[in-house]
Formats: structure tokens, C-alpha cells, sequence
């Protein structure tokens, strides 16, 4: 399919000689323009990844802070954890790494209507604070591992939204972080090519925190990028793999898959996952000679 599309647009492009292609901005806005046919008809595509100085106010980031180190100073975090939150609040406090990824997503997510057409936001926190665990729980190398996946499970930025505290139910949750992304995305309808478009727009029930709160926990979805269950580190703090990919205390077994990343990157993880192949191939052939 792929394949199809690319000649056709390539032959558009042949058959079109006097539009100016510049840029690659140009290539796909030209074909949007003549054939409603490019990368910009392909929502699923569109997509990007901004820190929190793009989509959280300015007066929220301290507290935000804040709240981060209360929760990364607390007891009983392991000595893996607690280096990756050293990483972690570095990238907060530089204010450049993304936070948050936000993908057009051409489907509906809350009761989808049969014959209509939707668009979704969707927003992925690329840094949570919440962690989850995989544990062998049987001898039988075929049965599943227990896995507690904990999403929401930390109340990181609860502080930012004061009337998360009240609720009597607390949030476990890397809330803010999600709420704020509800409120940005909401305004990014404003946006003349969004707003044109949309003729019914789900909200949430209203924008006070806790409606925002509900809706988050109403159409919340673990994303895909799965990893960290054999983390690249050093042993003395939890770490599986060496550098060499070597399983520790091992002499011959590598693990070459995402499960080596030891903490998220900020962007999709199937290139990295294509880089660890290629360096393994490279380990592995070194080490046999
Ligand atoms: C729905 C979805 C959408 C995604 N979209 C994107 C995206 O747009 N961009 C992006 O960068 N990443 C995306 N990802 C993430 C990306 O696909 C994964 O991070 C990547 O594939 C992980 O590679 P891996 O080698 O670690 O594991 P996998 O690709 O899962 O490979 C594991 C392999 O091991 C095999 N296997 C499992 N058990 C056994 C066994 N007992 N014996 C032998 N073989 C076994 C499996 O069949 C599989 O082939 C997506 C993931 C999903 C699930």
C-alpha cells in the first residue's frame, strides 16, 4: 500500500512541474492541496513531542518541581529508581526534553458513533513518575510473568492542582501531567484547520480539575512502548544486562530487545530498538573473534 501511494505521488510530482518544491513542508502540503492525498491526510502520522514549558503555565513548573522531589526524596524507592529520577528531574528542569507526546489519532476513543468520522488527541506522558513490575511467578518458562503495570499510580504534580488533594478519593497518579494535556489539547480546537473540522467536540464535563480529572481516568490507555523489564545498569543497583548486553552472571546470553532501555526515551522506541540490533550484531561479532 505504502508502495502505491508513494508512485502515485511521484507521478503527481512528475505531472507537476511548476509546483515549487522547496522544502519538505512544500511536498506534502502541495499534494494535501491538489489530491487530499499526503502525509497530511494521514493523522495516525501526525504527531510531536514538547516539554512542559510548551503545554504547562509558567506558574505551575515550581510546583510541579516541587512535587516531583517530594515524591523522588521519599523512602523505600530502589537505588534504580533513584537514579533514574536524578535523570528525570535534569530533564524537567532543562525545560527542552520532551514530556508529553501528542498524536492525531484518526478514531474515537469515547463511544465512536458506526459511519461517522473522528479525530483524537491523544497525549502520552513520556516521563511518568510511576512505575510498574514483571516477576517470574512459575518454573514453567511458558506461563505468563505477574504483571502489575501501576499506571496512575503515583500522585506526582498533585500539589499544581490543589482540588486533587481534597478529592476523597486521592489520586495515585501522574495527574497533572494528564490534565494539563487535557486543557492544552483542548485549546489547540481554537487552531482555524482543527476548529473547521470539528463539528462535535467531546469534553470533558467541565474544566475545573476534577472534571478533567474524571474524564482522564474515564479514557485513560496504556501506550506501547513497553520496556525496562531487563534494564541496561549496573548490578550493584538493579541492572540485568551489562553494557555488552551480557545477562549479569551469565557468560553467554544477550538480550537484544526493548526490555534493555532502562528508562523512557522521549520520542517512539522501534528506531532505538533497530540501533540496539545493530550494536548487538557488532558486540557479538567482536566477542567471537
Ligand atoms: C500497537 C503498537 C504500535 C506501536 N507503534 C509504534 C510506532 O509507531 N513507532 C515505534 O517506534 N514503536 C511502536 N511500537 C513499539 C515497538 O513496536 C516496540 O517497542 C518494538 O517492537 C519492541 O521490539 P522488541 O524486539 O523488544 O519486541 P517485539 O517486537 O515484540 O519482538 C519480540 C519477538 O519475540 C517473539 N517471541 C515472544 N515470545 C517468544 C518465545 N517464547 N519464543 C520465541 N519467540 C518469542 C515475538 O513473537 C516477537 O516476534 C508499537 C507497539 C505496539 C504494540
Amino acid at each position: 500500500m505504502c508502495r502505491s501511494i508513494c508512485l502515485r505521488q511521484y507521478n503527481f510530482f512528475l505531472n507537476q512541474a511548476i509546483i515549487p518544491l522547496t522544502n519538505f513542508e512544500t511536498m506534502p502540503r502541495s499534494l494535501q492541496n491538489n489530491s487530499h492525498n499526503s502525509l497530511l491526510a494521514a493523522t495516525d502520522s501526525i504527531l510531536s513531542f514538547i516539554p512542559f514549558a510548551d503545554f504547562v503555565e509558567g506558574s505551575k513548573l515550581q510546583p510541579l518541581l516541587a512535587s516531583f522531589d517530594e515524591v523522588a526524596s521519599q523512602p523505600g524507592l530502589s537505588p534504580l529508581q533513584q537514579k533514574q529520577y536524578i535523570i528525570q528531574r535534569e530533564w524537567l528542569t532543562q525545560l527542552t526534553v520532551p514530556q508529553l507526546e501528542i498524536i492525531l489519532y484518526s478514531r474515537g476513543f469515547i463511544n465512536p458513533a458506526a459511519g461517522e468520522s473522528y479525530i483524537t488527541l491523544l497525549g502520552g506522558n513520556q516521563h511518568p513518575l510511576g512505575r510498574g513490575s514483571v516477576h517470574v511467578d512459575s518454573n514453567d518458562p511458558l506461563a505468563p510473568p505477574l504483571i502489575a503495570a501501576n499506571y496512575l499510580n503515583n500522585p506526582f504534580g498533585a500539589s499544581i492542582n490543589p482540588s486533587f488533594d481534597s478529592t476523597p478519593n486521592p489520586p495515585k497518579l501522574d495527574t497533572s501531567v494528564a490534565v494539563e494535556f487535557v486543557r492544552f489539547a483542548t485549546s489547540l480546537l481554537n487552531i482555524d484547520s482543527l476548529a473547521s473540522v470539528a463539528q462535535n467536540v467531546t469534553h470533558p464535563a467541565s474544566f475545573e480539575d476534577a472534571d478533567i480529572l474524571s474524564h482522564v481516568k474515564a479514557t485513560i490507555a496504556p501506550g506501547c512502548h513497553i520496556l525496562g523489564s531487563a534494564s541496561m545498569a549496573p548490578y550493584n543497583i538493579g541492572g540485568v544486562v551489562d553494557s555488552e548486553l551480557k545477562v549479569y552472571n551469565t557468560t553467554n546470553l544477550r538480550v537484544v530487545d526493548a526490555s534493555i532501555i532502562p528508562i523512557h526515551v522521549g520520542a517512539h522506541v522501534q528506531s532505538l530498538v533497530y540501533v540496539i540490533a545493530e550494536k548487538a550484531a557488532d558486540i557479538i561479532q567482536a566477542s567471537s573473534y
